[in-house]
């Protein structure tokens, strides 16, 4: 495996970071996960985006352009030889002094890993995934935006723990108003009476990659989607629910806290998605070669 840092390429066991990076000390950066499928990027320029974006946010200036980012990410693949993948793609502050101050921190340090994942297992995309409510509460916008991809997942990761403490695959999480934001990974999606509902960024959802596919294919399906507050009752009385991720791709979800959602089964128009997204990530993207 040959991991790219700052413009070289190492192996696995000689990629290094300083013991004083930012990135480390205080999860003070940002990253992307990008999925490349059958020698083709999904969405590159989107995820560039969203980094540069998320990185503006903590005033933080990537000493890259986007194009020298795009092909660094595509030549990290390429050196690995590979077809079928993830990427995660980080800027960490870089190194500085046991202080929080982020001037003293000269140069961001970026890394790109390109490798496989699998979040979850065959028979979840079959069967689809149980839920648990999360007491944590998704981090407001008034603490630190929701819309960073930042290295400071704790808020995810907690929240993750009670999901599994309780037996599901995933956990909801509500913001701080009690209405619906996303999954610890994940954005959501409720379909009833047909209509698709989703939440919308100002309730704590992050500007998913694969949530905006979502709304393209819906587009093309003609289904009607719709982003309103949405609350635990709207899951729970949902005739079908899935998640979207970059890693999780679109997972069925049947339950909530112990309730079936509609049959209790990956629903028909979930099975539409997903059949249409499968189709999109074999034909479009960047070509890695
Ligand atoms: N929400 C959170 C909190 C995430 O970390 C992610 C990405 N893993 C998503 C939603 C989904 O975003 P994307 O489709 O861009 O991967």
């Amino acid at each position: 495996m040959k991991i790219y840092i700052d413009g070289k390429f190492y192996d696995k066991e000689n990629a290094k970071v300083s013991v004083f990076d930012h990135g480390l000390l205080y999860g003070d950066g940002v990253f992307e996960g990008i999925r490349f499928y059958n020698g083709r990027v999904f969405r590159l320029d989107e995820h560039i985006r969203r980094l540069f974006d998320s990185a503006c946010a903590i005033a933080m200036t990537i000493p890259m352009t986007p194009a020298e980012v795009t092909e660094a990410t595509l030549e990290t693949i390429r050196q690995n030889g590979l077809t079928d993948g993830y990427i995660r793609l980080v800027v960490t502050r870089g190194v500085g002094d046991l202080g929080l101050n982020p001037k003293l921190c000269p140069k961001p340090s970026i890394i790109i890993i390109a490798s496989k994942i699998t979040l979850y297992s065959e028979d979840k995309y079959r069967d689809g995934l149980a839920m648990a409510t999360c007491a944590t509460r998704r981090v407001s916008h008034g603490a630190f935006s929701p819309m960073v991809k930042s290295l400071n997942y704790l808020n995810n990761i907690l929240a993750k723990l009670e999901a599994l403490h309780a037996g599901a695959g995933e956990g909801l999480l509500l913001n701080e108003q009690g209405y619906v934001a996303e999954c610890t990974g994940d954005n959501i999606f409720l379909v009833r009476d047909g209509i698709v509902r989703t939440p919308h960024f100002a309730a704590g959802a992050l500007a998913g990659v694969t949530r905006a596919a979502v709304f393209d294919l819906a587009a093309e399906l003609g289904i009607r989607i719709e982003e309103p507050l949405l609350t635990r009752y709207d899951v729970y009385t949902a005739d079908e629910c899935f998640l979207t991720g970059t890693a999780a791709e679109i997972i069925p979800a049947v339950s909530l806290d112990g309730r079936p959602i509609g049959t209790g089964k990956p629903g028909p128009v979930t099975e539409k998605f997903i059949a249409a997204f499968r189709k999109l990530v074999a034909t479009t993207g960047t070509p890695i070669a």
